[in-house]
């Protein structure tokens, strides 16, 4: 059993394969723990060795030996996924990419880069030549480029650039796991079978994705007395395009409680709106919050965008983290309010639910349409308490997309019909982290 483990280390070099308990432990976890029904079935489940790959020859190299012995291989990047996406169900190897981390070229509109490449660097280095990325997730600082790709959504940015389905990513170099690995060129809707695809259709060590010219960005804090004044306040900013803007996320009070960091800037009892917009704008935003009875009660300055920590640190799922540090029963889901509808499902929610469930929301682009997005905290008791829940919320029109699986599901993962068909194809034995995508091989 131990002989594939030195036939790795004889490939690619000793210092490649990580044998020890606490790396094979380390490496085998994602951020499946917010959730409480994933934690007690992944907390055992352990890769037999980890394999780092700094190039596109020894992720070939890995792939060809490992399908020649029939190992499962779980890619990696950081391990900030929340579903337990990169927790190997199956042992065998996990192929930490992060080693591969060039940017290849930066164009007009563009940069080619390889997949472990960290988000907030490579924000940084497209900022240096008067660009940014379109999105990026509230993990930017440890999150790779290939891992949100194969396996985030949306985040900053997501409010004027849409998600990753939205023609934010170009090309993907993709490894298949076959005899003969092939090296795909991908483009076009054919991305759809890899955005999202939890590894499970091929590796991806190379992406081309989308930017834009950088701004300056402000932020601030608008504070209100009303959950509904905030946002219908954040609805009508989100169709207001004379402030731009990377970040719109309501919350309702007690969440900002939780924030622990900004105590002395949130007044206790007062809903807040998290926002990022360009840098000159505060004078028309703070006219257009008082028409909805709101104040811009804090304002980080351009000058220290990126620079400390942000009030990003505080959104998307960051909000869950931070809820969590406050009360470790919390948890959440993540739900798809109605544009036209979303004050009344709020207060459907809020009537049922009172402070069992606390809403803050993420206004994107999705398609053609803005939507608030949420990613609601449940104070958790017991599973049948949370799926009631989640049945009562689409009782009432909001969509949920649950966390609390691993496996692949339909909504995020856009054509799941296809991306089954795609990994009949370019994994026939099934090896690429298996038991996340539903097909009989
Ligand atoms: P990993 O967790 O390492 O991998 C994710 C999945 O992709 C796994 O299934 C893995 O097998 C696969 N994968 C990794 N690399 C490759 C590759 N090269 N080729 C093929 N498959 C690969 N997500 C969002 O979308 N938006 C958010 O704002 C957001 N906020 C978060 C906040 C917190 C506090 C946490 C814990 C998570 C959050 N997430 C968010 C989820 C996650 O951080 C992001 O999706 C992140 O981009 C994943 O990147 P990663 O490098 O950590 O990927």
């Amino acid at each position: 059993k131990n002989e594939w483990k030195e036939q790795i280390a004889e490939l690619l070099g000793e210092s490649k394969l990580l044998l020890d308990t606490a790396s094979l432990e380390k490496y085998s976890k994602d951020y499946y723990w917010y959730s409480p029904i994933l934690e007690p079935k992944l907390k055992h489940k352990l890769a037999e060795g980890i394999v780092l790959a700094s190039n596109e020859q020894e992720v070939n190299q890995v792939l060809t030996y490992a399908y020649s012995q029939k190992i499962p291989v779980t890619v990696r990047g950081a391990g900030t996924g929340n579903y337990g996406q990169a927790v190997p169900l199956e042992g065998g190897i996990v192929l930490d990419v992060s080693g591969l981390d060039k940017v290849v070229e930066i164009g007009d509109g563009y940069v080619r880069v390889q997949c472990g490449m960290k988000m907030g660097v490579l924000e940084k280095k497209v900022r240096e030549q008067g660009q940014e990325l379109r999105m990026y997730p509230s993990t930017f600082v440890k999150a790779t480029i290939g891992g949100f790709i194969s396996g985030g959504s949306g985040g900053i940015g997501s409010i004027s650039w849409g998600t990753l389905w939205d023609d934010n990513v170009l090309e993907a170099i993709v490894y298949t796991m076959e005899e003969n690995p092939q090296r795909l060129v991908i483009r076009g809707a054919e991305l759809h079978n890899y955005i999202h695809n939890y590894g499970t259709t091929g590796i991806l060590t190379e992406v081309v994705i989308r930017l834009c010219p950088s701004k300056e960005w402000v932020q601030s804090i608008v504070s209100f007395e009303s959950l509904e004044d905030s946002l219908h306040f954040a609805h009508a900013l989100a169709h207001n395009e004379t402030i731009p803007k990377r970040l719109l996320t309501p919350m309702e009070w007690p969440i900002p409680s939780f924030f622990v960091p900004l105590a002395k800037h949130l007044k206790p009892g007062a809903h807040v709106v998290f926002l990022e917009t360009e840098d000159g704008t505060l004078p028309s935003l703070t006219l257009f919050a008082a028409k909805y009875k709101g104040r811009v009660s804090h304002v980080i300055e351009a000058a220290f965008y990126h620079k400390v920590l942000g009030l990003s640190d505080f959104t998307w799922n960051h909000t869950t983290l931070w809820a969590l540090k406050a009360e470790p029963t919390i948890t959440y889901i993540q739900a798809g309010f109605s544009p036209e509808n979303f004050i009344s499902q709020m207060q459907q929610i809020k009537a049922e639910y009172g402070d069992e469930v606390l809403l803050h929301f993420e206004w994107m682009r999705s398609g053609v349409r803005i939507v608030p997005g949420s990613i609601p905290l449940i104070r958790f008791t017991n599973e049948a308490r949370l799926y009631e829940i989640i049945r009562f919320f689409e009782s009432i029109g909001v969509s949920v997309s649950d966390p609390h699986v691993w496996t692949l599901k339909g909504g995020a993962a856009g054509k799941l019909n296809n991306m089954q068909k795609k990994k009949l194809e370019n994994d026939p034995l099934g090896l690429l982290n298996p038991g996340k995508i539903a097909v009989e091989i």
